[in-house]
Order: structure tokens, then C-alpha cells, then sequence
């Protein structure tokens, strides 16, 4: 049954240079959070918190207004706003971080009066570990399912943060690297085992185009990737995914393990066309009608044919 659940995402609200082997892109509407809600305002209402600083131009702000997303606690702060430059070399899988200016987002507290909101969700998208526990702290009372995201930076810089913060953690999405790197493993299931035994029920490990794996209590479940022949710019393909996993559950009567698989199915289909534009262009224009299409060619390519499988079955008897 489709369900209404409130969503509170917190995250980075960035402008972004980006360097791909098609060119480079100056100061692009960016960020975890930016990326983040303009996923889920297709399926699902979403409200940012977060900060931008005075330099940010205002057509950023009027697409997400535009997109539903409601910006009441998108704060705007003397100074320049989070600022990223990344580029991407080789496979298209990662991006080198060439610089990272938190800016105003130093100096930015959870903009809540006491108590605070209770979301049913709340996405903690990526930011320093310290601002996503003083966001879940500054929350009225714990909601329902605490999802997070983070990345390199982190790991390196405030690993004992991340980690506390993680006690609290519901469901934690990481790229394979990060969780190799978290997890000090060289294997993926026993990475993501040894993350769930930090706190999280869920550990959903991104693996770029070859898919994700997700580890669920004691379940596991392997969603493949969309093949695709061109890649412009992957920048937010992992804040894409979790919009589409997010947006699934919230709009599931319980976060089940269909719900969760149903949601990295989306999720992967939507990243897909992340990947393909520049910035947000893949989920600012996102057209539903491509996207049905585009699941209806994923179940072909992923399905295991009745012919397959009848045979398979014979062949192992
Ligand atoms: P993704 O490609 O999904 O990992 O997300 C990329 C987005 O995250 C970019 O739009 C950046 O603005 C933002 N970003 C990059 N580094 C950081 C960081 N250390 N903390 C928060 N956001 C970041």
C-alpha cells in the first residue's frame, strides 16, 4: 500500500566544478542534499535543512522551490557557499577531490527550536559526521528510520565521529572504497558485515555502475547496475540512489525487505540517469515515462528467463 511518511534530508548544498573527460562545468548547483531532494520531490514531499551562503544564486533556489522541495530550513548565511571542485579521470567510477571549502558550513547549527521536528525518516546525506548527529540530536524524538551517507574526506578526517555517530544509524550507504576503508576489510560481504556490527541494521554498499549490495540483519540482497554506453558526469549518482531508495520506503507501509529492494532497484534505474547529465540536468528533468521504460528494459536484462531457469533447475538436479 503507498504510504505518506514524513522526510527531513540534511546534507551539503554546494556549487560544483567539474572536471570529466567531456570538459569542465563552473559553480553547478550540487551537493548531497541538493542531489538528495531532487530525487525524492518526484515521488515524495522532502524538506532540506541546510545552509547556503549569500552568493547563492537565486535560479538554485526556485528550481528546488520548483521541484516541490520545501526549503524552510534552508538557511542563507553571510559568506560563500560550500564550494567542491572534483574531477574524474579513467573509469568513471570516482571522483578525485581536487578542492573542498565547507565555507558557511562551518559555522551552521541544525536550524531547530526546541523540540525540534519528528520526521518519520530523516536522511543524514554527506557532511561532516559531527553536523549529522547534532541534526539527529536536534530532532523532537527519534524518527522511525535514521538513513546516512558519507565519504573519504570523512573517514580520513573524523573516523572516531563517524563511527559514534553510526551507533545511531539505521541504514548506511557507502561506495565500495569507503567501506573497504571504514571497515579495514578487503572483501565486500565481510566489510559490510563488520559495518552492520557498528550500529546500522542496514549497510548498502554502492558499487558504481556494477550495481550495489545490500546487507539487511541477517539478509543480503545484489541489485545489479543499468548497463549504460555513455557516462557524462557521475557526480550525485550516490545521493540519486538514495533519493530512490529513500522515496521507496517512504512510500511503503513498513521499511520491509521488499520495500528495501524495490528502492535499490529505483535507486540504480535513477542514477542511471544521473550519470548521463551534467549536475542535477538527470533528475531536474526527469521525464516518468523513460523511467517505466527504462525499468521495463532492467527487468529484461536482469530477469531470469523461464526457459533459464527450467533448464538451470534440470541441469543442477
Ligand atoms: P556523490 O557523487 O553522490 O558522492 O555526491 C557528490 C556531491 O557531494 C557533490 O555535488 C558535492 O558537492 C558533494 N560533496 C563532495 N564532497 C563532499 C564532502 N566532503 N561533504 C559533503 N558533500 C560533499
Amino acid at each position: 500500500m503507498v504510504q505518506q511518511k514524513s522526510l527531513i534530508a540534511t546534507g551539503s548544498v554546494a556549487l560544483d566544478t567539474l572536471e570529466t573527460p567531456h570538459g569542465t562545468t563552473e559553480e553547478v548547483l550540487g551537493g548531497s542534499a541538493s542531489h538528495f531532494s531532487l530525487t525524492v520531490s518526484h515521488f515524495h514531499p522532502v524538506q532540506l535543512v541546510g545552509v547556503v551562503g549569500d552568493d547563492f544564486p537565486e535560479e538554485h533556489i526556485e528550481l528546488l522551490k520548483n521541484h516541490g522541495v520545501d526549503l524552510t530550513y534552508l538557511k542563507t548565511l553571510e559568506g560563500p557557499t560550500f564550494r567542491w571542485h572534483g574531477k574524474y579521470t579513467g573509469p568513471m567510477e570516482e571522483a578525485e577531490t581536487l578542492e573542498v571549502q565547507l565555507n558557511v558550513h562551518e559555522q551552521f547549527e541544525p536550524p531547530f527550536e526546541e523540540p525540534g521536528p519528528t520526521p518519520d525518516v530523516l536522511f543524514l546525506g554527506n557532511i561532516s559526521p559531527r553536523f549529522q548527529q547534532d541534526t539527529l540530536d536536534a530532532m523532537g524524538e527519534r524518527p522511525d528510520l535514521v538513513a546516512a551517507d558519507t565519504m573519504h574526506l570523512w573517514i580520513e578526517t573524523d573516523r572516531p565521529a563517524l563511527e559514534a555517530f553510526l551507533q545511531d544509524v539505521d541504514l548506511f550507504f557507502l561506495n565500495y572504497e569507503e567501506a573497504l576503508k571504514l571497515a579495514d576489510e578487503a572483501n565486500t560481504v565481510r566489510a559490510g558485515k563488520k559495518l552492520q556490527d557498528l550500529g546500522p541494521e542496514t549497510v548498502v554498499i554502492k558499487k558504481g555502475e556494477h550495481g550495489s549490495i545490500a546487507f539487511h540483519g541477517e539478509e543480503t540482497i545484489a541489485v545489479p547496475g543499468y548497463p549504460l554506453s555513455q557516462e557524462r558526469d557521475p557526480t550525485g549518482a550516490g545521493d540519486t540512489f538514495a533519493g530512490g531508495v529513500l522515496s521507496a520506503i517512504c512510500r511503503s507501509s513498513e521499511y520491509s525487505t521488499d520495500a528495501l529492494q524495490a528502492g535499490l532497484i529505483l535507486g540504480t534505474l535513477l542514477a542511471s540517469f544521473n550519470v548521463e547529465t551534467v549536475g542535477t540536468g538527470g533528475m531536474r528533468y526527469l521525464d516518468l515515462e523513460e523511467l517505466q521504460e527504462r525499468y521495463q528494459s532492467y527487468r529484461n536484462i536482469t530477469g531470469l528467463s523461464a526457459g533459464a531457469g527450467d533448464f538451470l533447475s534440470e541441469l543442477l538436479e
